[in-house]
C-alpha cells in the first residue's frame, strides 16, 4: 500500500498534458498575479498570501518552476499554488491554469471515456441532491414539526446565529419525507439509495436513512454538502445514537474533516488548528471563536485527514475528551500526527468533560485560556503517567518507568529520546543512565515488532538525503547520474525513499525539466519537503559525495542491525548462539571494511 499517494493527484487529465501546460504557464506569471514580488538574486520574494507577515519570506524560483515561504513551508508548483490560493483541488487547478493560459482540455482521459462521463455526472447529481436534502432539513427544523429539536439545539446551547453557518437541520419521523422532495425534483429512486439518501428495508421498501434526528451536513473544505451525520432525539428510537451517511461516490469518511471549510481561512490565519472529536464539540469551539477547530468525528485521524490538514497548516492542538475511549484516539491520532511532522500540542480539560460540555459550563475565555495552556504531546503524556503515581514508593516509580520506556521507544530520534529520558529520570527521580539503558533495550525489543511505515520530515532526513534533494533540483543532471550509482537497498528506510523513487522513473526526462516534472509527481507532502530543501541558496555537498554517504548509511544500518541481533542473542545466552554470533562478526566486518574502503 502507498498510502503517501496523493488521491487529489488523480486526474481525468493525460500526462502529457499536464507537462506542456506546465511549461507554458510561468510560475512567476501565475504568482504575480496574486503577491507583489521583487526580484532578489535569481529568485523573487514577497509577502507570502498564506500567512500573514511583515518581512517577505515567501519565494518563487522562476527557473525551477517553484515556490516556497520560509515562514509557513507552505510549498510546490504552479499547481499547488493554484490549489492553495484559490482553495481548489488539483484537476479545477489545472481547469484554471488552461483558462488563465487560453489552451484547450483534452477529452477526458482514463480508459473509457463514457464510464469518465458517467461517473463524473453521478458524482454532479449526488451533489445537486445533497444540496436539496440540506435545505429540506434546515427547512424542517424550521417548520412546527422542528420545535423539539430546535428545543434540543437551544438546551445544547447552539446559537440561532451558529445554527445557521452549520446549516443544521431536523429529519422528521416520516418514512419518506425527502424521498417524495427529491423523487419530484426528478432525481432516480436508485442514485438516492446509491449516494446514501436513502435505503432499501428488508421488505424491499425504500424509505429516507435519517429520521427523527438531528442533521449535521458534512461538506468537502470547498463548502459542498457531501453527507449527513444524524444525532438521535430520543434514546429509544432504535439505532445508532449517531448516524452517518455511507461512503458513496463523494463521500469518504476517511477523507474529510468535518468543519475544515468553516475553519480553514482562520486556520491559515491564526497558524494552528484545534482537533476535536465530535460535531457538538465543534459546534461549540466554532460559536465560541476561541480558535479555528476540525472535527475527526469519533474516530482516530486517518493519514488522508493529517494531508488534508497540512494544506492549511503543520500545528494541531488536540482537545479530546479526557476519558478512555479519547484517550486511545487522541493518542492514535497524536502518533499518527508527529510522524506527519505536525507540532502537536494537547488540551488538558477536567475529567468528564469535553469541549462542548467545558465551554458551556465554563466559556470561551476560560477554553482559550486552557489552548494557551496546552501542552507539548510528549510532555502530557509523562505528566498523564505520573498522575496517581507514588514516587515515594520503589513500586510506584518501577510502574511509572514500565509505562514511560514504552512511549519513549516509539520516538524515533535518539536525541529526543535522550531528552525524554532525562525528564522521565527527573519526574521519577531515578538516575539517567537507568533510564536510558532501560529505554535502549526497549528499543531492541521493538526492533523486531516496527512495521509502522514513517512519514517524512526534514527532522528524520539525513544530511546526504537533503544534499542530494537539493542537487536533484539544483544540479539535476549530476544528481541523475548518483542516484543511478544508488541500489534500491540503499533507499530503504530513507525518509526521502518516496522522493528518491519518483525522481529515478524520471531518468529519461530532460535536466532542464526535472525539477517541475518531478514537484508536480510527488505527493503534497513531499514536494512541500522538496521545495522546501530546494529554497535554500548553497549546495550543501555534490550530488556524487550524498550517493556515496547514502550508500555509507545503509551499510551503517545493516551493521547496526546485526549488532543487535548480536546483543539479543547474547543476552538469550552466548554459549547455546555461539555459532550464530560468530557468523554475524563475520559479517559485521565485511561491512566494516566496504564501510572504511568508501572513504
Ligand atoms: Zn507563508
Amino acid at each position: 500500500m502507498e498510502p503517501q499517494r496523493e488521491w487529489k493527484k488523480v486526474s481525468l487529465f493525460p500526462q502529457r498534458f499536464i507537462d506542456d501546460l506546465r511549461l507554458q504557464a510561468n510560475i512567476l506569471t501565475i504568482v504575480q498575479e496574486y503577491v507583489p514580488l521583487k526580484k532578489a538574486g535569481s529568485v523573487y520574494k514577497g509577502l507570502c498570501p498564506f500567512h500573514a507577515e511583515k518581512t517577505p519570506s515567501f519565494q518563487v524560483n522562476p527557473d525551477k518552476g517553484f515556490f516556497y515561504c520560509f515562514g509557513c513551508q507552505a510549498g510546490g508548483d504552479v499547481f499547488k499554488f493554484l490549489e492553495l490560493h484559490e482553495k481548489v483541488p488539483f484537476p479545477d487547478a489545472v481547469r484554471l491554469l488552461a483558462q488563465k493560459f487560453g489552451v484547450a482540455l483534452p477529452e477526458l482521459v482514463d480508459g473509457d471515456n463514457a464510464d469518465a462521463r458517467r461517473d463524473a455526472a453521478l458524482r454532479e447529481s449526488l451533489l445537486k441532491a445533497h444540496e436539496i436534502a440540506a435545505a429540506y432539513f434546515r427547512e424542517q427544523l424550521m417548520n412546527p414539526v422542528g420545535a423539539r429539536a430546535r428545543q434540543q439545539l437551544k438546551d445544547r446551547g447552539i446559537s440561532p446565529r451558529a445554527i445557521e453557518q452549520l446549516g443544521l437541520g431536523f429529519a422528521p419521523h416520516s418514512r419518506d419525507g425527502l424521498k417524495s422532495r427529491l423523487l419530484s425534483q426528478g432525481f432516480a429512486q436508485s442514485l438516492l439509495v446509491q449516494g446514501g439518501l436513502l435505503r432499501q428495508r428488508d421488505g424491499g421498501e425504500i424509505v429516507d436513512l435519517f429520521r427523527n434526528r438531528l442533521i449535521v451536513p458534512i461538506c468537502r473544505d470547498t463548502g459542498s454538502v457531501i453527507a449527513f451525520g444524524g444525532r438521535q432525539m430520543d434514546a429509544d428510537q432504535g439505532g445508532p445514537k449517531y448516524l452517518n451517511s455511507p461512503e458513496t461516490a463523494i463521500y469518504s469518511k476517511s477523507r474529510t474533516l468535518y468543519g475544515l471549510n468553516l475553519s480553514k481561512q482562520d486556520i491559515r490565519k491564526v497558524g494552528f488548528a484545534v482537533l476535536v472529536e465530535g460535531y457538538f464539540d465543534f459546534a461549540q469551539v466554532f460559536q465560541s471563536g476561541a480558535a479555528p477547530a476540525v472535527a475527526s468525528c469519533g474516530t482516530a485521524l486517518t493519514p488522508q485527514q493529517a494531508q488534508l490538514l497540512r494544506r492549511f497548516t503543520s500545528k494541531v492542538v488536540i482537545s479530546y475528551d479526557p476519558d478512555a475511549a479519547g484517550q486511545g484516539a487522541a493518542a492514535r491520532s497524536c502518533d499518527l500526527l508527529v510522524t506527519e511532522g505536525f507540532d502537536v500540542n494537547v488540551v488538558v480539560l477536567d475529567k468528564g468533560e469535553d469541549p462542548d460540555t467545558f465551554i458551556r459550563k465554563r466559556g470561551s475565555e476560560e477554553y482559550r485560556a486552557r489552548l494557551r495552556g496546552s501542552k507539548p504531546y510528549l510532555e502530557y503524556l509523562l505528566d498523564q503517567a505520573a498522575a496517581g503515581i507514588d514516587f515515594g514508593q520503589d513500586e510506584g516509580r518501577r510502574r511509572f518507568l514500565g509505562q514511560m520506556l514504552t512511549v519513549a521507544a516509539r520516538i524515533p530520534e535518539a536525541a529526543v529520546r535522550d531528552q525524554f529520558a532525562d525528564r522521565i529520570a527527573h519526574k521519577a527521580r531515578i538516575t539517567e543512565e537507568v533510564v536510558r539503558a532501560g529505554i535502549r533495550k526497549a528499543a531492541v525489543q521493538r526492533q523486531t515488532a516496527v512495521t509502522a511505515r514513517e512519514m517524512p520530515s526534514l527532522g528524520q532526513m539525513k544530511q546526504a538525503e537533503t544534499a542530494l534533494i537539493w542537487g536533484l533540483v539544483h544540479d539535476s543532471s549530476n544528481a541523475m547520474i548518483a542516484l543511478g550509482e544508488l541500489e534500491p537497498e540503499d533507499l530503504e528506510g530513507l525518509a526521502g525513499r518516496d522522493i528518491f523513487h519518483v525522481a529515478r522513473d524520471l531518468h529519461e526526462e530532460a535536466a532542464e525539466l526535472l525539477p517541475s516534472t518531478l514537484l508536480q509527481r510527488l505527493s503534497t507532502v513531499n514536494a512541500q519537503l522538496v521545495t522546501r530543501i530546494a529554497a535554500s541558496a548553497t549546495a550543501p555537498a555534490p550530488p556524487h559525495a550524498c550517493a556515496q554517504a547514502i550508500k555509507r548509511l545503509r551499510w551503517e544500518r545493516e551493521r547496526a542491525a546485526i549488532q543487535r541481533e548480536i546483543d539479543r542473542l547474547q543476552e538469550l545466552g552466548a554459549t547455546q548462539h555461539e555459532h550464530e554470533i560468530d557468523h554475524l562478526w563475520q559479517r559485521k566486518k565485511d561491512l566494516l571494511h566496504r564501510i572504511e574502503r568508501l572513504t
